[in-house]
């Protein structure tokens, strides 16, 4: 049995267009584990970052996923619904003294960083230079703009992998003090993702490795709120022709599901499980995968 009680997974699409070849993997392979640890199934609109999402792209995305045999064994949670819950969250991280508003335009964080010598290329992926700070003055009268998380001194994270193995990241020096809730109000796909992974009783998260930089973050948050970690598995990535991942946003071609089972069959090749026998159909094909599943 599982410390962490009966076995509850996810897959947690964003919204911001149909399925592809790439999030069919993570489906499947969440899917698969799911049912092969005798566990529930439920499938989470993540539809916080409204400017990029599609109108009619749940729908969708939840015809494409049935037309797979992948059926939510719970209602569907839209993510847009929940945000009192991430509210809640922030107000209780504030009351710890673990997060604070932030005034800083992208600008005003380039020029800091640039005033302590760091240039471009050294910082793509701009680690917070910490100018609001509590400790640094605050806000200083400037309007707040957005709220962080003060990841303060934890040294590196480390955590398991259940395919990647040991992990670990310098969460304060890699990322720094990251976004909870955005400058044009929205909220980050930090919170809204631990929130509700623990508020669903998510014990297994499996979902594609592009996701895996995430999840220090994600642990970090979940132990100032108190939460339990799930088991992570990062499946992985479809590459396209030119050798780069395969996301909506370098145009995936969205599913053709006139023929569910050989867009299946190439899911299930990515995660190394044996073809389907011939002739079989769509749910013959998912029992033989679960069957074969390593869980
Ligand atoms: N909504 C995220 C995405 O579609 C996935 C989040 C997750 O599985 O943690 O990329």
């Amino acid at each position: 049995m599982n410390p962490r009680g009966p076995y509850r997974g996810r897959f947690a699409p964003s919204p911001t267009g149909p399925l592809h070849a790439g999030s069919l993997v993570a489906a499947l392979a969440s899917w698969l584990d799911a049912r092969a640890h005798r566990g529930t199934w439920v499938v989470r609109i993540e539809d916080v970052d409204t400017p990029r999402c599609v109108p009619g792209a749940d729908r969708l995305i939840l015809e494409q996923l049935a037309t797979c045999g992948l059926v939510s064994d719970e209602a569907v949670l839209h993510q847009s619904q929940r945000g009192a819950h991430y509210q809640a969250a922030l107000d209780a991280l504030a009351e710890h003294g673990d997060v604070y508003p932030c005034a800083c335009s992208r600008k005003d964080i380039e020029a800091a960083l640039l005033a302590r010598g760091i240039t471009r290329e050294r910082h793509h992926s701009a680690v917070y230079p910490g100018t609001c700070r509590p400790e640094h003055g605050g806000l200083q009268g400037k309007p707040a703009r957005a709220w962080r998380f003060e990841v303060g001194h934890v040294g590196r994270l480390h955590w398991f992998d259940r395919r990647l193995g040991a992990q670990q990241q310098n969460v304060a020096t890699e990322v720094g003090d990251f976004v909870l809730k955005r400058a044009d109000g929205l909220w980050a796909y930090q919170l809204a993702v631990v929130v509700d992974d623990a508020a669903q009783g998510i014990t297994h998260v499996v979902r594609g490795e592009d996701l895996a930089d995430n999840t220090a973050r994600q642990i970090l948050l979940q132990r100032a709120l108190g939460l339990p970690t799930p088991l992570y598995l990062h499946t992985p990535l479809v590459l396209g022709n030119n050798g780069e991942k395969l996301s909506k946003q370098n145009g995936a071609q969205a599913l053709d599901l006139g023929e569910p089972l050989a867009a299946l069959e190439r899911a299930a090749r990515a995660l190394g499980l044996p073809p389907a026998t011939r002739g079989a159909t769509v749910a013959q094909a998912l029992a033989h995968w679960t069957a074969a599943w390593d869980a």
